[in-house]
């Protein structure tokens, strides 16, 4: 099963891709963690894409679908994927179209994540994760059990994003708005979208998000 998580910056992407992953053993692909892993190896990807992340604005389209056509190839990917940040543009929607035809897969299902735009600072600003394993947390929204200590590993040390600031999550909305949001009518008239609503609390937009896949 190939489906996309689609939705804005803090809307809930992550979050639910690792507990899809978790669950049903489909592999979360996170372009903005690829991306993350490349910029800290000091790749010739990550040098091209450290400022332009800085900026809040997209890497270019090439350069994502290359990762991307690569990443399904692997092994683990067997059973199918799960899409997080990606596709973010147009154009990597129709090259994702064109990749999955020559690899004999289709795209089952865009999950679109609704949320309002309000939300989304305080979500951002207070998220961090597990630096050992990339477990996902939030100051407010989704604490570990025990203060400091990772639910799943028992990590103590966790990070923030460079770019989980205020003022940058300002660009990454407008792209986000500008040039994702038109993917929601691409998908659409394929036939494939559905809704849930990102702005329930996290596990009901699981809830939501099972209800599709079982109806798929
Ligand atoms: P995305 O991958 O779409 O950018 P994340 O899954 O990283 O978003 O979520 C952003 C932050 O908001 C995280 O700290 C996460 O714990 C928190 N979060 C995710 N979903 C919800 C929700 N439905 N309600 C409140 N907080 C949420
Ligand atoms: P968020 O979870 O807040 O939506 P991501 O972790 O998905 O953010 O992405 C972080 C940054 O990585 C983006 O702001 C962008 O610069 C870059 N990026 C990630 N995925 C893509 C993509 N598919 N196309 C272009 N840029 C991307
Ligand atoms: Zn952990």
């Amino acid at each position: 099963m190939i489906l996309i998580l689609l939705g804005a910056p803090g809307a809930g992407k992550g979050t639910q891709a690792q507990r899809l992953q978790d669950k049903h053993g489909i592999v979360q692909l996170s372009t903005g963690d690829m991306l993350r892993a490349a910029v800290k190896a000091g790749t010739e990807i990550g040098l091209k894409a450290k400022a332009v992340m800085e900026r809040g604005e997209l890497v270019s389209d090439d350069i994502m679908t290359g990762i991307i056509s690569d990443r399904l190839d692997q092994p683990d990917c067997e059973k199918g994927a799960i899409l997080d940040g990606f596709p973010r543009t147009e154009a990597q929607a129709e090259a994702l179209d064109k990749m999955l035809a020559e690899k004999n897969l289709s795209l089952n299902v865009v999950i679109e994540m609704k949320t309002d735009d309000e939300v989304l600072v305080e979500r951002i600003t207070g998220r961090y994760t597990c630096a050992n394993c990339g477990a996902g947390y939030h100051d407010t929204f989704l604490k570990p059990a025990k203060e400091g200590v990772c639910d799943k590993c028992g990590g103590t040390e966790f990070s923030r994003r460079s770019d989980d600031k205020a003022e940058t999550v300002k660009s990454r909305l407008e792209a986000y708005h500008k040039q994702t949001a038109p993917l929601l009518p691409y998908y659409r008239e394929k036939g494939i979208l559905k809704q849930v609503d990102g702005m329930a609390e996290i596990d009901e937009v699981t809830r939501q998000i099972e209800g599709v896949i079982s109806s798929i």
